[in-house]
């Protein structure tokens, strides 16, 4: 499918989702990936070795409170190599798990898009350049994507799929506050409508259970996002990582981690909310067990999933029901 193809079939398949004649309560990322290509698709991480402009003192210093750049991804684990080379690596690994064939490249911990776009371009193609690479996917703040960035990114969405992923986190500036996430809302704001209509979809990853929140303030937080209407989502519950302030600050009781039962009706009751054309990337969030500080429960994946079908079930509801 050449690429003009292949963007006419992801609008069709967003704009008239065929999920719930599928039996699905919401609009899986991975249904979607099958609707596109026809075929499982899976994502291959990638730790370009990217820092961000809230760690090196360009915006702030000491980083979102929960952020432990080790905890994003496998591969930070790992001696670092070429891109090449990390996607090898990781595709391997995939396939002792998962019948796979095909993967989109994820550039995933730090601020992917913080770089001179002479830079970034050159990952970026080394990326795409991979066999069995079908895709970017790129994770990034939205005070960091400066227009020549996003000319980057848009040029590359007229050859091949390309999702870009903001950290919104929450609407609600005085959260931001709290993580020193180091943006205000009008910032994603501002990154949203500068994205709109150049190609490539725009994903936001949202936070559940930050101290302060009410369900409602997490509720007006979806709200928002519908009104916003981007193509995608994902969500996850505020964990602690070691060596973290957030650790330290659950350590001494200052915080509260959401329990597993008030996330999963806060998972649905947004859900709710949200359309039904917008994809759902994830439903929980997951960081090495080693590193991982709690809640315990949001290792189980299995059992968070389960949980949540339930929900779904003893409500008979779906997404997008209060949209
Ligand atoms: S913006 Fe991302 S990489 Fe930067 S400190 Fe926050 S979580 Fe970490």
């Amino acid at each position: 499918m050449n690429v003009a193809a292949l963007h006419t079939h992801a609008a069709a398949i967003r704009n008239a989702p065929t999920w719930r004649a599928a039996g699905l309560r919401y609009f899986s990322y991975n249904y979607y990936l099958r609707k596109l290509y026809g075929r499982r698709i899976h994502k291959v991480s990638i730790d370009a070795g990217f820092t961000c402009p809230n760690v090196d003192g360009t915006v702030t210093t000491g980083g979102c409170v929960f952020c432990d750049n080790r905890s994003f991804s496998p591969s930070r684990r790992l001696p670092r190599t070429s891109i090449a080379g990390q996607i090898e690596e990781g595709i391997k690994r995939i396939k002792t798990r998962y019948k796979v064939d095909d993967f989109i490249a994820y550039f995933q911990p730090a601020t992917n898009t913080y770089a001179p776009v002479t830079k970034l371009r050159r990952l970026y193609e080394e990326a795409l350049a991979a066999p069995k690479v079908v895709g970017l996917a790129v994770g990034t703040r939205p005070d960091c994507v400066p227009a020549d960035v996003l000319d980057l990114v848009s040029e590359l969405a007229e050859r091949t799929y390309v999702s870009l992923e903001y950290g919104m986190q929450t609407m609600h500036d005085r959260s931001l506050d709290w993580m020193n996430r180091g943006h205000r809302h009008a910032s994603f704001l501002d990154a949203v409508a500068r994205s709109r209509g150049r190609g490539f979809e725009i994903c936001a990853h949202l936070i559940l259970g930050v101290p302060g929140e009410s369900h409602d303030d997490m509720l007006a937080t979806a709200r928002e996002l519908a009104r916003l209407n981007v193509d995608a989502v994902k969500l996850h519950n505020l964990y602690a990582v070691k060596d973290t302030p957030l650790a330290d600050q659950v350590a001494a009781g200052r915080v509260q981690l959401m329990e597993l039962d008030d996330y999963v009706r806060t998972v649905v009751d947004i859900l709710e909310i949200l359309p039904p054309t917008m994809i759902v990337e994830r439903v929980s969030g997951e960081s090495p067990p080693n590193y991982h500080v709690g809640p315990a429960w949001c290792l189980d994946k299995p059992a968070l999933r389960a949980a949540l079908e339930a929900e779904f079930t003893r409500r008979s509801t779906y997404q997008g029901r209060l949209a």
